[in-house]
């Protein structure tokens, strides 16, 4: 089922998530959100934005979909990109950030197996842009240059949601 993205000036957008004690309690609400990031054209997807304050979140990059419940980063590389960043929670919103370009996530899946990944490139931005999701932190509050924010035409927006995974380095999540 597909679920409403809460609005953009949403207190939940800004309150740190609860962790998660019982993963058969979440197991529905991954699926959802995963149809939900596929709908909305997006490569992650937090349950903040979703309306559920817990930590969990949803990535699909590169066609793999991914499930991450009570995630921690580490090993932040010390090369750190410039890319520019989009949220599905802030529509037509774009601005540069820069992040580590590696970084390794450890978190349990859907079955409470615990795994970890080192990811790198796009999967590495999309983990941050999530994991602050779970920490009430929005991108355009990482940014050092605030002159790179720009806002695109509904009709611009639209056309980057139809072109939306062809493009590498495209994120909205
Ligand atoms: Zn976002």
């Amino acid at each position: 089922m597909r679920l409403p993205l809460v609005p953009s000036d949403s207190p939940l957008l800004r309150t740190p998530a609860a962790p998660i004690n019982d993963v058969t309690a979440v197991r529905q609400l991954s699926t959802n959100m995963i149809e939900t990031m596929v709908a909305e054209g997006g490569v992650g997807l937090a349950a903040p934005q979703v309306g559920t304050s817990l930590r969990l979140f949803v990535t699909g990059v590169d066609g793999q979909y991914l499930t991450f419940i009570n995630p921690e980063l580490s090993d932040f590389s010390t090369e750190r990109i410039l890319w520019e960043e989009g949220c599905l929670s802030l529509p037509r919103l774009l601005g540069k950030v820069e992040r580590p370009q590696k970084v390794t996530v450890s978190a349990h899946d859907m079955t409470d197996q615990a795994f970890s990944i080192a990811a790198d490139q796009l999967l590495a931005r999309v983990l941050q842009h999530e994991y602050d999701h779970l920490e009430g932190i929005l991108f355009p509050d990482r940014m050092t240059d605030q002159s790179t924010l720009r806002k695109l035409t509904e009709e611009e927006w639209q056309t980057r949601y139809d072109e939306r995974g062809q493009h590498d380095g495209q994120v909205d999540a």
